[in-house]
């Protein structure tokens, strides 16, 4: 049966594929594909680990003390029952021998489908079983913590069934990714798999989550609140990320549509390449910086090959994610900023200290454990401040990886002055300790994330300390608006237009422009190809967005001439409904 299911369209274009499902299971578990020479450990990792609880449990129902009431021995059979059920395990064994699924992956799908049986049950005694499910899962996930396997390529391509559409054989492997949530480290995993496009129940435009599916630049919707329930695994879905529909189980007629906006969007692709080598100047002469944000240094060669004049943010908390809480020492991080130097071939780097919290947590913390408000709470250079020794071990790694190219130091989320002082004292500190140890160093430019309302009002005071800010639009928008980024609830109202956010972003610029300071914008709104004139407009000749992007905004650039924009962008953002003019 053909439905549509709507959410936030966060990563534009078309993917049609089948569904590869992650499952909402209540327990958070990393996600990856296994290498075929993988699976047969993989397999006796779980086995291993299910006698070990069975014994466990046997143990502890054999010390039972005499007055311990009856029900909690029958309890312990329950539990023990359910772990040798063939349904278990055959399932579990599916997933990992069928789809390579990680052991981990493959334990919550399957008690996905259990669960889902056991809740369409009559008999209330059954449906109440699903909790002696989970508990029992979570046992042996606990018992595998710790015991992970490598990342690795995408799954094997499921057979042709009977029903089928038609479709070429690329087009036939696809796959697309539905999932209740997925973290950043997650993300990180698929990013080395091939799906075409991404779906998930939470999430809002500019979520972490989204803004990984966008570097990825394929199709995604987020914000659909039950598409992981009402999607089934091998379903065939279209995602179209420009109006943030998901269709379920489309008639040939509707895939046909969509299989022609898809070829269109290539084209419109192919279009946009040939304006890779065309240097981006308006049409009145004025130079502008197309950088690129990335995740990881193997992005810089997606960089390189959009055409980015540099790295304007390396969101170098990537690299401490998914980790288990284990930290990336000073040789480790050195090692990884030399690459991204290295990949930029001479084009300036920007590296942004660790923004950990919020919704990038650094491990896969149960969520009753994080903070209630993480936004507001120990994040980015506050969670550096509150670990010096940790903070100067990055820093002293930057300034090791400085003296292999041009890189750039930013601070993110600063907000006080006295914050500022402490994050320079530890710089000095930092450059000390290598000058003590003789070891080579560069001297970075240094800079402020401005993506605060109160750093966005004080930047007059602020930039005397710096060389450069960058504007942070999506945190500026959250904080501004009091709009949780990631929460899909209040999305609505989450307005990169909103006269107040425009406001700071155009004193910002106009204020770095007056001090003879670099400025860009590395959130969202940079490579938003309707905020390109207004941002032109304002004053701003340095962008930071995906690469993905870059050639489409380039585009708008060549189009405009940036001085007739300066008393329309005034208007637009004295206004009080600026979308209105835009
Ligand atoms: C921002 O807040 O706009 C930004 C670029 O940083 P991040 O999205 O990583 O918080
Ligand atoms: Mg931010």
């Amino acid at each position: 049966m053909t439905f549509a299911i709507h959410g936030l369209a966060v990563a534009r274009g078309i993917a049609i594929g089948r569904a590869v499902l992650v499952t909402s299971s209540r327990l958070d578990v990393a996600h990856y594909f296994l290498q075929p020479d993988q699976v047969a450990a993989e397999i006796v990792r779980v086995r291993t680990s299910r006698n070990a609880v069975i014994e466990e449990l046997k143990r502890l129902q054999a010390e039972l003390p005499r007055e311990a009431p009856p029900e909690l021995g029958a309890l312990l059979d329950v539990h023990v029952q359910l772990l040798q059920d063939e349904a278990l395990v055959s399932g579990v064994k599916h997933f990992i021998v069928d789809q390579r699924y990680n052991a981990e992956w493959a334990l919550t799908a399957q008690l996905e489908i259990i669960a889902r049986q056991f809740s369409e049950m009559e008999d209330e005694y059954l449906r109440e079983r699903v909790a002696d499910l989970e508990q029992v899962v979570e046992r042996i996930l606990r018992h595998m913590k710790g015991v992970a396997s490598p990342v690795s390529p995408p799954p094997p391509v499921p057979s042709r069934r009977a029903g089928d559409p038609v479709l070429s054989e690329a087009a036939a492997a696809a796959r697309v990714l539905v999932a209740h949530d997925l973290s950043p480290a997650d993300m990180l995993h698929f990013k080395q798999s091939v799906f075409a496009g991404f779906v998930t129940d939470v999430g809002g435009k500019t979520s972490h989550t989204a803004i990984v599916a966008r570097s990825l630049d394929i199709p995604a919707v987020v914000g659909t609140r039950s598409a992981s329930q009402l999607v089934r695994q091998d379903d065939w879905v279209i995602i179209d990320g420009d109006a943030g529909v998901v269709i379920v189980d489309p008639p040939p007629m509707i895939l046909a549509e969509y299989g022609f906006r898809q070829r269109q969007g290539a084209l419109e692709c192919e279009r946009l390449a040939r304006l890779l080598h065309t240097p981006a100047i308006t049409l009145d002469g004025e130079k502008v910086a197309l950088l690129a944000n990335i995740e990881q240094p193997e992005d810089a060669a997606a960089a390189l090959k959009a055409g980015a004049a540099g790295v304007g943010l390396f969101r170098s908390e990537f690299l401490f994610m998914g980790r288990e809480g284990r930290l990336p020492g000073e040789e480790e991080q050195y090692q990884a900023y030399c690459r991204a130097v290295e990949g930029m071939q001479g084009l300036p780097v920007t590296i942004r200290t660790v923004d950990v919290g919020a919704d990038k947590p650094l491990d896969r913390t149960p969520k009753e454990a994080t903070h209630l408000n993480p936004a507001l709470g120990l994040r980015a250079i506050r969670w550096s401040l509150a670990d010096p020794a940790m903070f100067r071990t990055q820093l002293r790694a930057i300034l090791r990886a400085a003296a292999h190219g041009p890189v750039d130091l930013l601070f993110p989320m600063i907000g006080a002055a006295s914050e500022i002082r402490h994050t320079l004292a530890l710089l000095d500190h930092a450059r000390a300790e290598l000058d003590n140890r003789g070891a080579p160093r560069g001297e970075p430019r240094v800079g402020a994330m401005i993506e605060i309302p109160a750093a966005a009002i004080m930047v007059r005071q602020f930039l005397r300390y710096f060389d450069f800010v960058s504007i942070g639009t999506n945190d500026l928008i959250q904080y501004t608006l009091a709009i949780d980024r990631a929460d899909e609830a209040v999305a609505h109202l989450y307005d990169p237009l909103h006269p107040a956010v425009l406001r700071l972003v155009a004193d910002v610029i106009a204020e770095a422009n007056a001090q003879g300071k670099g400025v860009s914008v590395c959130g969202e709104m940079a490579g938003d190809t309707a905020m390109t004139r207004l941002l032109l407009g304002l004053g701003l000749r340095s962008f930071s967005m995906h690469p993905a992007q870059i050639l489409a905004v380039k585009q708008e650039i060549l189009r405009t001439d940036a001085a007739s924009q300066v008393a329309w962008a005034r208007d637009v953002v004295a206004a009080e409904d600026p979308a209105s003019l835009i």
